[in-house]
């Protein structure tokens, strides 16, 4: 049966007829399971309307009460996470545990947010003059907006609606119209836990929606993730708009392997972090620099690794899913045929591995090029697939201009014994986030997300206590009570004494 998914706002199913809808895919069949509404700007003022209506009780809310009702939604996430996963699976194409990894790590932030009371204790400072005392404090924003795209439906939208709610503000999330029924199963469990109608509201769309929201007056701040020439337009449009604007964009990240480094450690690494979620993820692994003289070991062992993979579908066991869309498969074949074009060594070709699925499935194996230089589209070009460019160098330092002098700055990784080697690079590298002997270096809760240079527009990282500061406006007060001593006129600006 074909499934219909439409808004959620004001804690029910939109009950309109869309003008507009996109199909969603199983990309393991290559079927259309089912449509999904997609707003107008009319529908777009409906969520802000009831967003701002649900503010005015929400932000009022005790700090009791709202970590109530995050631990309520925590323990019913945890109870479902299998369901959600299985939705996720059915519209993402990634593999099961893959995608029950997502939650787990999307949990991980409504456990933070959890401990919203600690986040938001402001400081406290007795007598700075006389009789005065000042203390700062955090508010909530009040509308906020949320852009996700198709690689996590999960997990990245719980990089911000978390804190952003535990703080008091209301959200509306706008999903990747690919896979949208993930934010409206976790609608319903916040409804279940007991958070207000209308604070948490979902609008699906494409283009159309993500304008309204970055044009609305009411909506206050904006937290998008995808591509980069999409993120560029948002910061620029949001900002223009008077909001708040955190957009995380594309990524190519890079793992050195340094002459010392283990290497069948390293293999490991570079198969996970290379191919798992078929290379649909900003923190994928892409380009693997090898400094010589370890490239051909490396790659010997990289290539038995992957003889010994599996590509298909993600409900049966396969090591790696279906890309999530015919145009994206397409597309990604197309930078394999562009890399064998350019001069790159095809050692592994993903257009001609045997896949356990469907033959209508968004299919390509795992892919690896050796002999990749800077020059060529498939280093400088964020593939988002399961394609690995190695490309090798002589020394170090080589391999952190390579690293540097690329326009992404998101994620990257050493892999070495030598401590010296790896304090140099985390010093060195301008990038975001640094794994040392760890190849998706993703950030726990407690701590930020975000890249440097094109893989982040604006200054603020996502989740830890820069999630809460984004979510949140600092307000100091200066008080005195009224003491018989205080009286007395002074024109004079304020001295302490
Ligand atoms: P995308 O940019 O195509 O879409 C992201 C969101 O923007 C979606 O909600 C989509 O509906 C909307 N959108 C698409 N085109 C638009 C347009 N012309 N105008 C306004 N809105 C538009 O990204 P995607 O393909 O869904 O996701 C993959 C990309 O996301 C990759 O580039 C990946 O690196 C990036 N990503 C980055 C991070 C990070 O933390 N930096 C995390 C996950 C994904």
């Amino acid at each position: 049966m074909s499934k219909h998914v439409t808004h959620w706002i004001n804690g029910q199913e939109w009950s309109g007829t869309a003008a507009r809808h996109g199909d969603i895919y199983n990309p393991a069949t290559g079927q259309v399971t089912g449509t999904v509404d997609f707003a107008t700007s009319a529908v777009m003022d409906q969520a802000v309307a009831s967003s701002k209506a649900a503010f005015a009780e929400w932000r009022q809310a005790s700090l009791a009460r709202r970590s109530q009702v995050l631990f309520a939604f925590r323990e019913l996430l945890n109870a479902k996470k299998e369901e959600l996963a299985a939705i996720i699976t059915a519209e993402h194409g990634k593999v099961l545990s893959d995608a029950l990894g997502e939650v787990t790590r999307g949990l991980e932030v409504v456990e933070f947010a959890c401990g919203i009371p600690h986040l938001l204790k402001g400081g406290y400072s007795e007598s700075v003059s006389t009789g005065v005392d000042v203390y700062s404090i955090r508010q909530p924003l009040g509308v906020v907006g949320i852009i996700s795209p198709f690689n996590f439906p999960a997990m990245v939208p719980m990089w911000f609606f978390p804190l952003a709610i535990a703080s008091g503000n209301v959200v509306i999330v706008k999903p990747s119209e690919k896979d949208p029924s993930a934010t409206d199963f976790v609608a319903k469990l916040w409804k279940e836990a007991g958070l207000p109608d209308g604070v948490f509201n979902v609008v699906h769309g494409d283009k159309e929606a993500v304008d309204a929201l970055l044009t609305h007056p009411d909506v206050k701040s904006i937290s998008f993730v995808g591509s980069t020439p999409i993120a560029k337009y948002v910061y620029e449009t949001g900002t223009a708009h008077g909001k708040r604007v955190q957009a995380l964009g594309g990524a190519k990240n890079h793992m050195v392997v340094l002459p010392d480094a283990d290497l069948d450690l390293a293999a490991d690494a570079a198969i996970n972090a290379g191919f798992g979620s078929a290379g649909e993820r900003c923190m994928a692994i892409s380009a693997l620099v090898a400094v010589e003289p370890v490239a051909d070991v490396l790659i010997a062992k990289i290539k038995e690794r992957m003889a010994k993979l599996t590509t298909g579908d993600g409900t049966k066991g396969a090591d790696m899913g279906p890309l999530v869309s015919s145009i994206h498969r397409d597309k990604v074949a197309s930078y394999v045929a562009a890399g064998e074009k350019e001069g790159a060594t095809l050692v592994v070709d993903g257009r001609t591995t045997k896949f356990e699925g469907d033959a209508a499935g968004f299919w390509l194996g795992p892919t690896l090029f050796d002999n990749v230089t800077p020059k060529m589209s498939i280093y400088i070009d964020e593939i988002f697939g399961p394609v690995l460019s190695v490309i090798r160098v002589k020394t170090y330092a080589e391999a952190l201009k390579l690293v540097n002098d690329h326009l992404y700055g998101n994620g990257t990784a050493i892999f070495t014994n030598d401590g010296g080697a790896a304090r140099r690079y985390q010093n060195e590298v301008e990038v975001g986030m640094v794994g040392i002997n760890v190849p998706i270096p993703v950030p726990m809760a407690y701590y930020s997300f975000g890249g440097w240079k094109a893989s982040l527009f604006g200054d603020t990282h996502a989740h830890g206590i820069e999630g809460v500061h984004f979510f949140t406006r600092g307000k100091v007060v200066t008080s005195r009570w009224l003491d018989p001593s205080h009286g007395g006129i002074n024109l004079g600006f304020p001295q302490n004494v």
